[in-house]
């Protein structure tokens, strides 16, 4: 770096006037890839499911909506989608983590024609400025025609 003229200070602006716009990176795209990497939009993708639009048709779908509401911190989307056995009383988002990426690494079941499906999946954040990784198995069942959330087992790997 060199010896650059330092600029005249400006005041700095009330923080009330950025309070209310979400940090870019947790903005859903309206016209490229959705939040879980699939090349719809995020409206034609999750959002539709977060809106209640739709009901996501395969585990797949609902686990990939629901990486995306994590993302987005959106507990409500969350706990609609966990099953009532296992559901927590509240959820807390802010725990600072940026989720980047989602990739689904394997799945069995969670078809239309299934009422049971596990989702192998690994997702990719920043946290305090460093990369981590986390992998986990998800169990869904399905009632009343929609998938639901039942547990997973997750281990933290390798960004
Ligand atoms: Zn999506």
């Amino acid at each position: 770096m060199g010896n650059v003229p330092s600029r005249p200070r400006r005041p700095a602006r009330p923080a009330r006037a950025r309070a209310a716009v979400a940090p870019p990176s947790i903005i859903p795209e309206l016209t490229g890839p959705c939040l879980c990497g699939a090349a719809e939009t995020y409206a034609a993708c999750c959002g539709r499911y977060h809106r209640g639009d739709a009901a996501a048709p395969t585990a797949e779908a609902l686990m990939r909506s629901r990486y995306s509401a994590f993302a987005l911190r959106d507990p409500v989307y969350l706990i609609r989608t966990w099953h009532a056995s296992t559901r927590p009383s509240r959820l807390d988002l802010g725990d600072g983590r940026t989720w980047e990426r989602l990739q689904v690494l394997g799945k069995s079941g969670g078809s239309l024609f299934d009422t049971e499906g596990e989702v192998r999946f690994r997702a990719t954040y920043v946290e305090d400025g460093a990369r981590g990784a986390q992998e986990e198995t998800s169990r869904f069942i399905r009632e009343g025609g929609e998938w639901l959330y039942i547990g997973g087992l997750a281990e933290s790997v390798r960004p």
